[in-house]
C-alpha cells in the first residue's frame, strides 16, 4: 500500500500512530495526496526553535508546482494548507542549422534545445516532412518554446509556440494558438490547420527502405509488382501508433501482409500496417482509435524480408504515396478566431525578430 510509506517516513521522524493517522488524513482530504515516496517526493521537516524540540511544520512538493504545508500548532493539532506555485513563463529562441552527416537532433542539441521539446518538435512536423529523408545541409530550423520558472530557478520546459523548419517542399512554420473555446492547435502562418489528420510516417525516424511505386521487383517473390504502400525500417517489437484517429476495420492475418491492421479515418481515408509481429492489446475490429495509439508491433510477418513497417494510405479506394499525397487539416480557426490568430502571430513575429538579434533575452508571459 502506497500509504505505508507515508508512515514509515513520519514515523522515522519519531511521530507516533495517532499523529500518523491525522497527518495522513489531512493530506489525503485537504490535498489528495494518498501515499509518498521518499525517492520522489520532496518532503521537509521544520523544528521550529531548535532540532530538540518536536516537529511544527512539514513541507511536502508532490510536483514542481505545488507545495503542501502540514504546521501543528501550540495545542499539538495539525493543519494543512495547499499552496499552487507561480509559474513564471518565458519564451525562449533557440535557432539552428542542419550540417553534413548531421541528424535533426544532433542539430538541436547543438542549438542548444532541450531534449523533451525536440520531441515535441518531431511530433509536430512528422505531418509535414520526414526527418529522415527530407534532411539536407544548410537547413535552417528555429523554435520559440516555454520555460518555467519559479523563484528565478527553472523548473521545467514548457510547449512549443512557434516553430519553422526549412524544409525541401519549402518552410514549414506552425503556430501554438489557443482558440476562443480554450481548445489548443497548432496553424500555419496563414490560420490554417497545422497538424494533418494523418501522418505521414507514423513511426518518428524510421529510415524509408522502399518507397511507394507503381512497379517494382518484389524482394520474396522475385517478379516485377506495384508496390502499394511505403516500408520503413524499424526492429522488431516497436510500437507502431496509429497514424490518425479512426476505426479499426480489419485487423488480421494474409500471406502477403502477414499481421496488419486497417484502419478507417475520417472522411475518404484508410490506413493499413502490415507485417506486425503482434497486434496492440484491445485493438479489435471496430475499436475507436487515436491519432498516436499503439495499434501493434513491428515484425516480419508474411512476405518480408526482415523487421519493417509497410505502411498503405488508400484514399476513395486507391492506394496513394504516403509520402506526398495532400493532406486534409484536423483542425481550421473560423473567421473570428482567425482574425485574433493573426493578430496573436504578428505579435509573436515582431518578438522574435527582436529575439534574433537578442538571443540571451526571452519574452515575459
Ligand atoms: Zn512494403
Amino acid at each position: 500500500m502506497s500509504g505505508d510509506t507515508l508512515s514509515k517516513i513520519l514515523a522515522a521522524q519519531g511521530f507516533k500512530g495517532t499523529d500518523i493517522n491525522k497527518i495522513a488524513d489531512l493530506l489525503k482530504t485537504k490535498a489528495g495526496i494518498t501515499g509518498l515516496r521518499a525517492d520522489r517526493d520532496k518532503i521537509e521537516f521544520l523544528h521550529e526553535g531548535g532540532l530538540d524540540k518536536p516537529i511544527s511544520k512539514i513541507t511536502v512538493m508532490p510536483g514542481p508546482w505545488r507545495r503542501v504545508e502540514l504546521t501543528c500548532d501550540d495545542g499539538g493539532v495539525w493543519s494543512c494548507n495547499a499552496i499552487d506555485i507561480e509559474r513564471d513563463t518565458r519564451l525562449v529562441y533557440r535557432q539552428g542549422e542542419i550540417l553534413d552527416g548531421d541528424s535533426f537532433y544532433l542539430a538541436g542539441m547543438r542549438a542548444n534545445i532541450p531534449a523533451g521539446i525536440l520531441a515535441d518538435v518531431y511530433d509536430l512536423l512528422a505531418f509535414e516532412m520526414d526527418f529522415e529523408r527530407d534532411v539536407r545541409a544548410g537547413q535552417k530550423f528555429s523554435v520559440l518554446f516555454e520555460e518555467n520558472y519559479s523563484d528565478n530557478k527553472k523548473i521545467d520546459n514548457g510547449s512549443v509556440i512557434v516553430v519553422s523548419f526549412d524544409a525541401l517542399r519549402g518552410n514549414v512554420k506552425m503556430y501554438r494558438y489557443r482558440k476562443s473555446d480554450k481548445a489548443v492547435g497548432y496553424y500555419d502562418p496563414n490560420g490554417n490547420g497545422a497538424i494533418k489528420s494523418l501522418k505521414r510516417t507514423p513511426i518518428n525516424n524510421a529510415k524509408v527502405t522502399s518507397s511507394f511505386s507503381t512497379r517494382r521487383k518484389h524482394p520474396v517473390l522475385g517478379f516485377t509488382r506495384a508496390h502499394k504502400g511505403v516500408d520503413f525500417r524499424a526492429s522488431t517489437g516497436t510500437p507502431i501508433p496509429a497514424a490518425g484517429a479512426g476505426r479499426v476495420v480489419a485487423r488480421g492475418f494474409n500471406r502477403g501482409h502477414g499481421n496488419f491492421v486497417k484502419i478507417r479515418h475520417n472522411g475518404s481515408f484508410e490506413t493499413l500496417y502490415a507485417h506486425m509481429s503482434k497486434f496492440a492489446k484491445n485493438v479489435k475490429v471496430g475499436t475507436a482509435v487515436k491519432q498516436g495509439q499503439t495499434i501493434g508491433y513491428v515484425g516480419s510477418t508474411g512476405l518480408s524480408t526482415g523487421p519493417h513497417l509497410h505502411y498503405e494510405i488508400i484514399k476513395d479506394g486507391k492506394h496513394v504515396n504516403p509520402l506526398t499525397v495532400k493532406l486534409p487539416a484536423i483542425d481550421n480557426l473560423d473567421a473570428a478566431n482567425k482574425k485574433k490568430f493573426l493578430e496573436y502571430r504578428e505579435t509573436l513575429d515582431k518578438a522574435i525578430e527582436n529575439l534574433v538579434d537578442h538571443p540571451d533575452l526571452f519574452i515575459q508571459m
